[in-house]
């Protein structure tokens, strides 16, 4: 049996007191905190339970990596642009030197009861406080054919190097999903020379989250790209090319198209169906309270697999994005060390990349408006730049903003949101706000022009002035 800290005891010693942790094995009040995911989440939440407590036993156990590493830099390693081990935020060393004990292995079992787990089905190690940050898995449908040589989604390091394996030499591939990981899988076949289809179900690309126009501006970018974008298209069968290996894709409108890749990234959903029966309650998720406690004593739940029993005000049940499992790492670091704080991740928060377009989304941009909602929107001559901000009709409060190909002081427009600032004013700071590098064309010209128009007004956008820039984001 193994309780922390290195230390393998055992079995039958064990048998003998079966709910003594380690600490209370020596006689102590040491608590022993296991952690299952090594993710944004599960690392932060070790973290900052290390700097508020120096004297607990930490574990945090994966089966994916020894070692936390950035999971959004995946595709960057694929395309070249680094090697894995640059995708590791920490060097080695920082886990001894901060008495975090990692083990690398897969937790199958869990006994809420007797606070003891094991692992690989033969190990066990006994907590006293268990966090779950167990991420997410692809989405699968049950399409034919979707097990097959070839196929596979996007979410693991060991995705990445099995897509190593089934991209080396290939001439056409075929992803099927638009959303995020979509878009990236699509980039990374595309920097190898890949000729790639895209596949969405939906009649514009992203179409459940962007407005319309936004949609159409990452749908002319991602076919200037030479990527061959299919809207309307869904999947109806993987074909296979006779040894086991995907061959080609039929859709349900019945054309065929040849390939010998497919990218499934539909989606991900969190992983959490070991736990099911286990007496955690879980929906789609492990379900939390605001505090991040599941319904047993001592078990915690954060990141990617997490789901809020009652949402955060306006945020979702469930957000699978980075910066909410930092957040909520930090969050829960606080209750089990110090004094218990509930997760408040204020306005919301998102930024992307498609292909070279940026796009960073503040507070709520539907894919449609809401009633009492009115918006503005600009995009340059170009098309490949916008500007969305959605405000309410009567008092003229910004209620979200989308940028696309266009950065935004992220601490300054967090702070309006909550302010809920007046559009004109908003507007009014363009160039204090707009953070893009000082080299880039600006557009303050055009935005106060449309603008103006927008409203019926004359408008000017006040000049830059570092003083002001300063003030705001101090
Ligand atoms: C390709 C890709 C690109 C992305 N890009 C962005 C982006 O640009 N911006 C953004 O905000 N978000 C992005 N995301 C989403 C973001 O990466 C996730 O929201 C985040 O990593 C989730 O962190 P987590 O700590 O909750 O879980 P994870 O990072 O998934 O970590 C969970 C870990 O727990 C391990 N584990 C699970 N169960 C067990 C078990 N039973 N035993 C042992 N180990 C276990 C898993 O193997 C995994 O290593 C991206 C995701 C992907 C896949």
């Amino acid at each position: 049996m193994y309780f922390g800290a290195g230390l393998c005891i055992n079995k039958d010693i064990v048998t003998t007191k079966p709910f003594l942790s380690l600490p209370e094995l020596m006689g102590n009040k040491t608590e022993h905190i296991v952690i299952i995911g090594n993710g944004i989440s599960g690392t932060t939440a070790a973290r900052h339970i290390r700097k508020r407590n120096s004297s607990c036993i930490i574990t945090i156990i994966s089966s994916e990596t020894k070692y936390f590493f950035s999971r959004t830099a995946l595709m960057y390693v694929y395309m070249g642009h680094m090697k894995f081990e640059h995708t590791k935020p920490y060097e080695d060393s920082f886990w001894p030197k901060n008495r975090i004990d990692l083990v690398y292995g897969h937790v199958n079992q869990i006994d809420f009861g007797k606070k003891i787990l094991k692992i690989d089905n033969n190990e066990e190690i006994m907590y006293d406080k268990l966090i779950l940050a167990l991420g997410s898995v692809p989405n699968k449908f049950g399409w034919p054919g979707q097990d097959l040589k070839g196929v596979q989604g996007l979410y693991s390091c060991q995705d990445l190097m099995l897509m190593e394996t089934n991209t080396d030499g290939i001439e056409h591939a075929v992803v099927v999903g638009g959303g995020l990981i979509g878009i990236e899988m699509a980039e990374m076949l595309s920097s190898r020379g890949i000729k790639t289809t895209m596949l969405v179900r939906e009649a514009r690309f992203w179409g459940n989250i962007l407005p319309e126009q936004e949609s159409k501006l990452i749908e002319r970018h991602i076919i200037s790209h030479g990527i061959d974008l299919k809207l309307n298209h869904s999947l109806k069968e993987i074909k296979s090319n006779g040894a086991n290996r995907v061959g080609s894709i039929l859709t349900e409108s019945g054309e065929v198209i040849n390939c010998e890749f497919v990218g499934l990234t539909i989606g991900v959903r969190p992983n959490v169906d070991f736990l099911r029966g286990s007496g955690l309650e879980v929906n789609k998720g492990v379900v939390v309270n605001k505090f991040l406690e599941t319904n047993q004593p001592n078990v915690y739940a954060l990141g990617d697999c997490a789901e809020f029993k009652e949402a955060p005000s306006g945020r979702k049940n469930i957000e699978q994005v980075w910066y909410t499992g930092r957040m909520m790492g930090e969050t829960l670091a606080k209750t089990i060390t110090t004094s218990k704080t509930a997760y408040q991740p204020g306005n919301w928060f998102n930024s992307a990349k498609f292909f070279d377009i940026e796009y960073q989304t503040y507070g709520r941009v539907g894919n449609k408006l809401h009633e009492g909602e009115s918006d503005f929107y600009w995009e340059n001559i170009d098309g490949n730049k916008s500007l969305r901000i959605v405000y309410n009709s009567d008092s003229e409060a910004v209620i979200g903003i989308n940028v696309f190909g266009i950065r935004l002081r992220h601490e300054v427009i967090d702070r309006w949101l909550t302010e809920k600032k007046k559009v004109k004013e908003v507007v009014g700071e363009w160039n204090n706000i707009n953070f893009d590098p000082e080299f880039f064309k600006r557009y303050e010209k055009e935005i106060a022009h449309e603008f103006a128009e927008h409203f019926g007004i004359s408008f000017n956008i006040k000049p830059k002035n570092w003083k002001s820039i300063l003030n705001l984001v101090s």
